[in-house]
């Protein structure tokens, strides 16, 4: 082990081992080996990061409006032009293929793109003569320190939702990304410091719990931004709010698919696919109960099939169409639901635990799986698998399709399959889940509207990115102000009235 490279983290513009003597492997997963080790921060760590983001923020917020969106626009050039070297970390780590990290980096520098527009969005409120002789405004500033957790799904999309709109309002980061994928963070905060962001300003630590924990636990630290599976981002919730911390906690997902007889079914098992198996099914957008109107289900399910035959499984340098799982355990965890969709009755049409690979025969591997009739009942309904299994569940029409979808304790996205608008538009109303696709599988909103889902998705009141992601890096203050005036002079005790 020794031989290996260290993942170190990122503090005060520089890299650092830290004080910590814990590390974690970092696996190449399309080999199935450690390709190499990430530090785990202490809470000295944790608090060395925070100290240089305190240090570093009131000269941040001092920085000019103009001179701040310069950087950003220098970051999102370099981003662009250099999106092919994280693409490549990304699958080395993650293991997706090429393609979906390339796409995975689209969406996030569509996030650096609105952080640029931030003039719009940091501006205040004027009215001018409230009262006689009186002016009220409101004026948006930053609020110090912000830390930002982030999972190992999406490694450099989810930290990119946050700490560009947080800088860009003029605070000051600590990231604590997944310690499964942690490079492709240093490497980004490397790109900012190119881009002429001042050091201190973006910090990375590495870790675990500890880490977590000490970022939840520090008061110098203002809010967290939180992205991971729910009964984390609960605990996340809590205990930051416990701590006076400003918090926003996305959640996990079981994301639904409703497709009505009268759906297009060819393009209804396109975005099936599209959305069950892309990225192995580990996007918290991805498609993993697929509720099927019986009356078409059997042909739904025949065009799926056909389609799923057709995927190549293996190394994403390979051009593949899906990659490996993120690591054994995960790979051997999935994999275990199909012995219980068996005993729960459920009908396995395509059975990945044995696929054809075009990669090392010691990667984590996971064919693409269709699971058929599984009863609402069943863990592989109701749990969120996180893998390559899409399962379909049987309904007799709209009213029991949206009871279903209501019924799930998770809230992040859905979609609806149908040609009727109507139908379409009674879903948009009735669905009780954040974001909403009408034959489109994965609704992720654009960069300039905000992500986030309901119930057990998501805990906290303010979404990410877009408007709201402004609104929670940003502290209003309503400011009266009366210029001096001689015929407004004398003692009054009685509450402040507008006249
Ligand atoms: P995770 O909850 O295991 O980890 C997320 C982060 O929390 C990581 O940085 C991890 O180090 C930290 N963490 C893990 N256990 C912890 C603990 N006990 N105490 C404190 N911190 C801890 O999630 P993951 O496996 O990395 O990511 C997959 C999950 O994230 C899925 O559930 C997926 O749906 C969810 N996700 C949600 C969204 C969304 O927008 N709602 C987006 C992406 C991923």
């Amino acid at each position: 082990m020794s031989e290996l490279e260290f993942v170190e983290h990122w503090i005060d513009g520089a890299a650092t081992s830290g004080a910590g003597e814990r590390t974690g492997p970092v696996y190449d997963p399309a080999r199935g080996v450690v390709a190499r080790r990430v530090r785990f921060a202490e809470a000295s760590d944790v608090d060395a990061a925070v100290d240089a983001a305190a240090r570093a923020f009131p000269a941040w917020r001092e920085v000019s409006i103009a001179k701040r969106q310069q950087i950003m626009f220098r970051f999102r050039e370099l981003l662009a032009a250099r999106s092919d070297e994280l693409a490549a970390i990304l699958t080395s780590e993650h293991g997706k293929v090429l393609g979906d990290a390339a796409g995975e980096i689209a969406r996030g520098l569509e996030v650096v793109e609105l952080a640029c527009a931030m003039p719009a969005y940091t501006k205040g409120e004027y009215s001018e003569n409230a009262s006689t002789g009186i002016d009220v405004y409101t004026v948006r500033q930053p609020l110090g320190v912000v830390g930002i957790i982030s999972p190992f799904n999406f490694p450099a999309m989810v930290p990119l939702w946050f700490f560009p709109i947080a800088i860009a309002s003029g605070n000051t980061v600590v990231l604590k990304p997944s310690e499964k994928d942690p490079s492709a963070a240093v490497w980004l905060a490397r790109l900012l410091q190119e881009a002429g962001l001042p050091d201190g300003v973006l910090n990375v630590v590495h870790g675990d719990k500890v880490a977590v924990d000490a970022l939840l636990e520090h008061p110098e630290v203002r809010s967290i931004s939180f992205v991971g599976s729910t009964p984390i981002a609960r605990y996340i919730y809590e205990t930051a709010s416990r701590n006076g911390k400003r918090v926003q906690a996305l959640g996990g997902a079981k994301n639904h698919m409703l497709v009505l007889p009268d759906a297009d079914l060819d393009l209804a098992a396109d975005a099936a696919v599209n959305a069950g198996f892309g990225s192995a099914g580990e996007r918290c957008m991805a498609i993993s109960a697929l509720v099927a109107v019986e009356s078409i289900a059997d042909e739904l399910v025949a065009k799926i099939a056909e389609r799923m035959a057709r995927l190549r499984t293996g190394d994403g340098t390979r051009g593949c169409d899906m990659g490996p799982l993120i690591t054994r355990e995960h790979r051997d965890k999935v994999a275990g639901y199909l012995d219980v969709a068996v005993a729960d009755g459920a009908s396995l049409v395509v059975d990945g635990r044995d696929p054809d690979v075009d990669g090392d025969a010691d990667g984590f591997w996971l064919g693409p799986t269709l699971v058929d009739r599984v009863p609402s009942g069943s863990a592989v309904y109701r749990d969120e698998i996180f893998g390559p299994v899409l399962s379909v569940v049987r309904v007799a029409g709209y009213e029991e399709g949206l009871a279903l979808i209501n019924g799930s304790p998770y809230g992040n996205g859905t979609a609806i399959f149908t040609n009727d608008g109507g139908a379409a538009r009674r879903f948009q109303r009735e669905v009780t889940v954040g974001m909403v696709g009408i034959n489109v599988p994965i609704p992720v909103p654009v960069a300039y509207h905000s992500f986030g889902g309901w119930k057990d998705s998501f805990f906290g009141d303010t979404k990410a990115y877009g408007p709201q992601g402004f609104a929670f890096f940003q502290q209003e203050k309503a400011i009266t102000s009366r210029w001096l005036d001689p015929s407004h002079g004398g003692v009054d005790l009685g509450f402040p009235r507008h006249d």
